[in-house]
């Protein structure tokens, strides 16, 4: 299937490893152009050179932390100085919290707020009207399963990435008129570096394996018994990004292996 990207350029946020490498190397392989950026800039550097180097396309690494309007103002001028805009949008950059709702501080939940929500309304704000004056583009939201299905261990993570999912509605009406295409993905559980670390930590001086820890929450939470690969993921979001996905507006698209248990 040809998918129609080829020459168009995207932004990932957090696209220096997990889903958003994985999105950026998708799309790589499709022909498109990229502007990766993360908070640690050795890593983003390198992340992009190396895409750069192996699909023969344009790719940046920039660092920065987009839970800050000033990152995001500098990050909106370099974009424009190198590609002149931008075609696609894949707000993604996110981590997990833990927490009680009594225990948490105002400045925690205005972080994850930030980073999750505030992040995702200033680059859409910014690049929505580069998209408009190239003829079109497409946004999409990384949220997650727990946006609907919250985790009990991260009351904020979940809340915050419920507002991104809303935010996500809200600009889709807004911009569809500009053939600016907005969705969401909601993904389950997929298997992250992060996801290895948090494994090898929790199962230190225990009898279990990484590995068998890691199935266990699969076989105890998703039907499909197994976590995503986040190239799994990485090829919903390339469909979605293509012309061929013309008429997905204002989605929310779960790629959860059957772990979501309410129908909304
Ligand atoms: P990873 O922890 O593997 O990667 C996160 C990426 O975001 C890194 O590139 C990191 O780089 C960057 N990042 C983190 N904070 C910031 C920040 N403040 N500013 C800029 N970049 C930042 O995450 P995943 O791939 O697991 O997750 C990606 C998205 O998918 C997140 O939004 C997450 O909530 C969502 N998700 C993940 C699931 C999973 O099972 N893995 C399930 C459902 C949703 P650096 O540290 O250098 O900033």
């Amino acid at each position: 299937m040809d998918l129609g990207l080829k020459g168009k350029v995207a932004v990932i946020t957090g696209g220096s490893v997990g889903i958003g490498l994985a999105v950026a190397e998708a799309l790589a392989g499709e022909g498109v152009d990229l502007v990766l950026c993360a908070r640690q800039e050795a890593r983003v550097v390198e992340k992009a050179n190396d895409i750069a180097a192996r699909y023969g396309v344009r790719a940046v690494g920039i660092q920065a932390d987009v839970s800050r309007a000033d990152d995001i103002a500098r990050l909106v001028g370099d974009i424009e100085r190198t590609f002149g805009g931008a075609d696609i949008l894949i707000n993604n950059a996110g981590t997990g919290s833990e927490e009680k709702i009594l225990d948490a501080p105002d400045e925690k939940w205005q972080y994850y707020w930030d980073l999750h929500v505030m992040a995702a309304v200033r680059l859409s704000r910014s690049l929505a009207p580069l998209m408009r004056s190239r003829g079109g583009g497409v946004i999409l939201n990384n949220a997650s399963i727990c946006a609907t299905q919250p985790l009990g261990y991260e009351p904020i993570y979940n809340t915050t990435k419920a507002a991104l999912v809303m935010f996500s509605k809200c600009l889709a009406n807004e911009l569809i008129p500009f053939n600016i295409r907005v969705n969401t993905v909601n993904p389950g559980l997929v298997l992250t570096p992060d996801w290895r670390k948090t494994a090898e930590l929790l199962t230190k001086d225990t009898d279990m394996t990484p590995d068998a820890y890691l199935e266990k929450i699969a076989v105890d939470n998703a039907p499909i018994g197994r976590f995503a690969t986040p190239e799994e993921v990485a090829d919903f979001f390339v469909f979605l990004c293509s012309p061929r996905a013309s008429y997905s507006v204002g989605s929310t698209y779960y790629v959860d292996g059957g772990w979501l248990n309410v129908t909304t």
